[in-house]
């Protein structure tokens, strides 16, 4: 069966490089240099992150990847000056377009956004689908500590509307005071403590809490065919969304609809290398196997099982895996 995995990163050294000359983000402002440095090994040191050669065709044989969407998994940091932002992303999808342009057949790509001008983000996002035949873009985390509900990221969504692009969200590092006080603890190690407030636990629910800001935003209202990728199963969000329905009623939201009928038909799921057979049949019965793609997570996640294994050993019918598999990703991606 032919698959499509959709949050598989990529990085270039150069862009990297460019990136620290400005310092941290704004995010890591508050954290003490032994903990700065464990961040900066975690989000650097995978050097399969910049290879397209062999490590990555190997994976993609040994899992029966037939093609993945590229992204960046570090976003250009909010800590480089607006200006020299928006020439550095553009440096960063001109790369990932060499690849793309290189093998047709095995890449597309996620665009990166200059967040810092959400103007120039729209554009970009425009440029890189018009001239380069980019599937999207991936948006991590937030900038600046701001939200992207707040109006003036509005031209991002519109062009994605306009233009008929996903917009895939990716967690990021969320701010030191948040992570102190829920996740740090006296009662156990540090370096818990920061894998709890990051891809053990906390950035997931950032992610979930960031995207359901947007539903109450009335984003969906304004542009119903806007349509919108959670990893990670949803991060979740799945299991509150009958809460949220009872709770936050369209009454009091000033929404057209209830809550969980956005993130039934707007929202999208991938496993993000979450390979959990009781999430996806979950999912499924939830959302609809026509709301689910693929994604493996590639290069962070190692598997000892081939995934299209996991899929095809799964309880689903035909019809559902191939949704999965591919045919959901060519649908929504136009591919
Ligand atoms: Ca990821």
């Amino acid at each position: 069966m032919k698959i499509i995995t959709l949050e598989e990163h990529y990085s270039n050294l150069e862009i990297i490089e460019e990136n620290s000359k400005y310092g941290s983000p704004s995010y890591l402002n508050e954290l003490d240099d032994d903990t700065l440095e464990f961040y900066n090994k975690m989000r650097n040191s995978n050097d399969a992150l910049t290879d397209i050669n062999d490590k990555r065709f190997k994976f993609m044989e040994e899992q029966k990847v037939d093609m993945q969407i590229l992204s960046y998994t570090n976003p250009i940091s909010d800590s480089v000056p607006k200006e020299e932002a928006i020439k550095m992303v553009k440096k960063a999808n001109d790369y990932l377009y060499e690849i793309v342009n290189k093998y047709p057949q095995k890449f597309k790509a996620f665009a990166t956004l200059p967040m810092s001008d959400p103007i120039e983000a729209a554009k970009e996002l425009e440029r890189c689908v018009k001239e380069y035949g980019f599937v999207g873009a991936l948006i991590s985390g937030t900038h600046n500590n701001k939200f992207y509900d707040d109006e003036e990221f509005l031209p991002i969504f519109a062009k994605a509307a306009e233009l008929d692009v996903v917009i895939s969200w990716h967690p990021e590092y969320i701010p030191a005071k948040i992570q102190q006080h829920y996740y740090f603890s006296n009662s156990y190690p540090k370096n818990i403590g920061m894998q709890f407030a990051s891809a053990g636990f906390g950035w997931h629910l950032d992610v979930g809490i960031h995207i359901t800001r947007l539903v109450l935003s009335g984003i969906f209202d304004k542009f119903p065919n806007l349509k919108f990728i959670s990893g990670h199963w949803g991060e979740g969000i799945p299991f509150m969304i009958d809460r949220m329905d009872q709770i936050m009623k369209p009454s009091a939201t000033g929404l057209k609809k209830k809550i969980s009928d956005y993130f039934k038909e707007n929202i999208y799921y991938t496993p993000s290398g979450i390979l959990s057979s009781n999430q996806l049949e979950y999912m499924v019965k939830i959302f609809g196997a026509n709301h689910i793609l693929w994604a493996l997570d590639y290069p962070y996640i190692n598997f000892d099982k081939c995934s299209t294994y996991f899929l095809l050993d799964s309880n689903l019918t035909d019809e559902e895996k191939e949704l999965i598999a591919y045919k959901n990703a060519e649908r929504i991606l136009h591919i």
